[in-house]
């Protein structure tokens, strides 16, 4: 589904991504483990299109997708859910998720992925009226996270969604990303906490400064760990 070829990027003189190739296939969870600072966001802002490889290549579906407009791979059906949660607080959550649509045109589609939202995520429908920047981080997560469903992505993008939460969200957090994936959406899911992200994913690679030094199934990671 996805094929991301030996791609630098750079910010200015720093090269953040030193010749990174990894694949994902359709159906998987695939997780990009690493440290602080390793390159993992810039991989997925390369994905989403913020970012220009200077090099090397990025096969979506078959076509290549390096160096497209943002919103032209969110309509290919990738959707990225950034670091950091970001909600508009002064918007309700329904507000939000709706925006999470902006590019779709089929209102009963709409309609039925908002009640999918609502299953997989029942705090959002008990604050559906409720402004964003008064829920909780883990609130905000799943807001954002479900915001980027409505998109009807076919590959989500997930950056660090366990990132200064509590571990029984983080728990909760994971078994919805398992259910997401399980009802048809591939994911690739970045992470520093490699214990959760293998606990989750079919197949792993480990980024350092930049390079992927590892990758196998995440049974043979967990055997590193
Ligand atoms: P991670 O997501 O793994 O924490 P990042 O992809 O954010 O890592 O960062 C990779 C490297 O690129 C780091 O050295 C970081 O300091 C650098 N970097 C990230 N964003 C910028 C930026 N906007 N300008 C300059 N350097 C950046
Ligand atoms: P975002 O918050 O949208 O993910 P970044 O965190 O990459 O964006 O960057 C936010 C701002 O901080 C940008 O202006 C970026 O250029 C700058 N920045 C981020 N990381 C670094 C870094 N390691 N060195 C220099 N500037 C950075």
């Amino acid at each position: 589904m996805l094929k991301v070829n030996d791609i630098n990027v750079f910010y200015g003189n720093i090269q953040a991504l030193k010749g990174v190739s990894l694949e994902v296939n359709e159906g998987e969870v695939v997780t990009l483990i690493g440290a602080n600072g390793a390159g993992k966001s810039t991989l997925l802002k390369t994905l989403s299109g913020l970012l220009k490889p200077k090099k090397g290549t990025i096969e979506y579906v078959g076509s290549s997708i390096a160096g497209k407009q943002a919103q032209s791979i969110v309509k290919a059906g990738i959707s990225h859910v950034p670091e950091g949660r970001r909600v508009f607080a002064n918007m309700t959550v329904e507000e939000n998720l709706e925006l999470g649509a902006y590019l779709r045109k089929d209102k009963d589609g709409i309609a039925k992925d908002l009640q999918r939202v609502f299953e997989l995520f029942p705090r959002l429908l008990e604050r559906r009226k409720q402004l964003s920047g008064t829920l909780s981080g883990g609130e905000q997560q799943m807001l954002a996270m479900g915001r980027a469903i409505m998109a009807k992505p076919k590959l989500l993008l997930l950056d660090e969604p366990s990132m200064g939460l509590a571990p029984l969200m983080v728990k909760t957090i994971f078994s919805i990303i398992r259910e997401i994936n399980k009802e048809g959406t591939t994911i690739l899911l970045v992470e520093q906490n490699a214990h959760m992200a293998l606990s989750v994913a079919d197949r792993a690679y480990v980024i350092e400064t930049g390079r992927i030094v590892l990758s196998g199934t995440a049974k043979e990671l967990q055997e590193t760990e």
